[in-house]
């Protein structure tokens, strides 16, 4: 057999943090664009050796193994390492036929008596056409505890046959929409090829929560709104999170059509993370399922953390529009599922969300809301002033690109909104917009 050629260049990635494990991600494409063969890989099992080491340098190795990448799924390879310390910093590589992989660092949650304060990053939405991963790059060098993706981690569009002038910053090669497993695999490979993005993978663990684009836009339940046949389109939803999880740190492999993603991380006695998919179980009026909405609520009065946090892609709290009409594909569209969640609620709830392209702070009765911006994704045209006097219950607006950072102890709750100028060139600086901590589910600005 010839030698592979250099197989890590989709970087490495951990995710899924349990106070005594992690997984560890990496997938082999030695060609990660070929047209045909995913990652230019060839058609066999590949036995990846991995790594585990309390230090950068693997003086100090506590736990290896193998593990298979097959071409079933695109070689792809994840590991359930457990058996680890709390609240632990981690580091691991890969290796195979004699090419060593990058080295990534990564974290355990804290212990269940645990009051440790946990740094998260919060980021979402990054289109690829539309600029830099600078947004990502300023996370690796937070060294968050954990970064959540709360969606739009791909987005499915080809290239325009006309792209307007400086709108389409890095052209990508597909010019059709994704629409097969194969059109996916290469979407993902195209976005992990950045740089910026594999330096926040390799910084810290990730949990990440899909939203529409990961598929297709504006996707909800069931309905692919674009007129093609629910079962054409469970066929391309189900291709789109086998690739979803091909490229991701997850712990649980879909089968068939079970892609459950909703699930709950407990960060010790200071925050119970709940991530909610607000996509897939749409039918009607109701944004969660029946299932996903009892598992929430049942959660939610079980949690005796200082802190229950909901972290999903869409803006929960209500919103009134200087000239149109509620978004339909937000919580206001679905204000019986919000009460739901609210009714469940006991104690300070906290929602992280993203989807939106711009940031925003806000209060609604009983709890507040963090919106991070998008990582490049361009926003629409929105008047945040406007916005800001006709919904006095919304704190703050910040029109460029950014990310959150969160800082959850037993006394206080802080987020930190950093943005970016630029990214339609790389380089630009990161600045802090504004701070907040929560009291008593009010906002107090932090930095004024
Ligand atoms: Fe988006
Ligand atoms: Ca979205």
């Amino acid at each position: 057999m010839a030698k592979l050629g250099f197989p890590f260049t989709l970087g490495v990635a951990s995710g899924e943090p349990s106070a005594d494990g992690v997984i560890l991600w990496t997938r082999l494409a030695v060609e990660p664009l070929h047209g045909s063969k995913p990652g230019g890989m060839p058609n066999q099992v590949f036995s990846v050796k991995w790594e585990l080491a309390e230090d950068a340098e693997f003086t100090r190795v506590i736990q290896s193994g193998t593990a298979p990448a097959q071409p079933d799924w695109a070689h792809s390879v994840h590991v359930r390492v457990s058996g680890l310390r709390a609240w632990t910093e981690y580091f691991y590589r890969f290796s195979v036929d004699g090419h060593t992989s990058p080295v990534g660092r990564t974290k355990t949650a804290p212990g269940p008596d645990s009051t440790e304060p946990i740094k998260v990053a919060v980021v979402s939405c990054q289109r690829y056409e539309h600029g830099f991963f600078t947004v990502l790059k300023h996370v690796a060098e937070e060294r968050p505890d954990v970064v959540f993706h709360l969606g739009d981690y791909v987005y499915e569009y080809g290239k325009p046959a006309n792209p307007q002038p400086g709108r389409y910053i890095r052209p990508l090669e597909a010019t059709e929409e994704c629409k097969t497993l194969a059109a996916y695999r290469r979407r993902y490979a195209r976005y992990q090829l950045d740089k910026d993005l594999q330096a926040a993978h390799a910084a810290a663990p990730w949990i990440t929560m899909p939203d529409d684009h990961e598929v297709r836009d504006n996707y909800a339940g069931l309905l692919p709104g674009d007129g093609s046949s629910q079962s054409a389109f469970l066929k391309r939803r189900n291709a789109a999170y086998k690739a979803y999880y091909e490229h991701l740190p997850l712990r649980v492999r879909p089968v068939g059509n079970n892609l459950q993603f909703y699930r709950w991380r407990p960060y010790g006695k200071v925050a119970d993370f709940m991530f909610v998919d607000a996509r897939q179980y749409r039918k009607g009026k109701d944004m969660l399922g029946v299932e996903q909405q009892e598992w929430l609520t049942a959660r939610l009065r079980a949690s005796t953390a200082r802190w229950k946090v909901i972290a999903q892609a869409l803006f929960f709290a209500p919103r009134k529009f200087p000239l149109e009409p509620p978004s339909t594909d937000a919580w206001d569209g679905f204000p019986d599922s919000r009460a739901k969640v609210l009714a469940a609620a006991t104690g300070d709830l906290v929602v992280l969300s993203g989807d939106v392209h711009n940031a925003w702070a806000g209060e609604f009765g009983g709890g507040v809301e963090f919106v991070t911006s998008s990582v490049t994704s361009r926003p629409p045209a929105t008047d945040g002033t406007a916005m800001l006097a006709l919904n006095p219950h919304l704190k703050f607006f910040d029109g460029r690109r950014g990310y959150l950072v969160v800082t959850a102890g037993m006394s206080d709750f802080t987020v930190d909104y950093r943005a970016v100028e630029f990214v339609d060139q790389p380089g630009a600086p990161v600045v802090t917009a504004a701070g907040f901590r929560v009291v008593d589910s009010k906002l107090q600005r932090t930095d004024l």
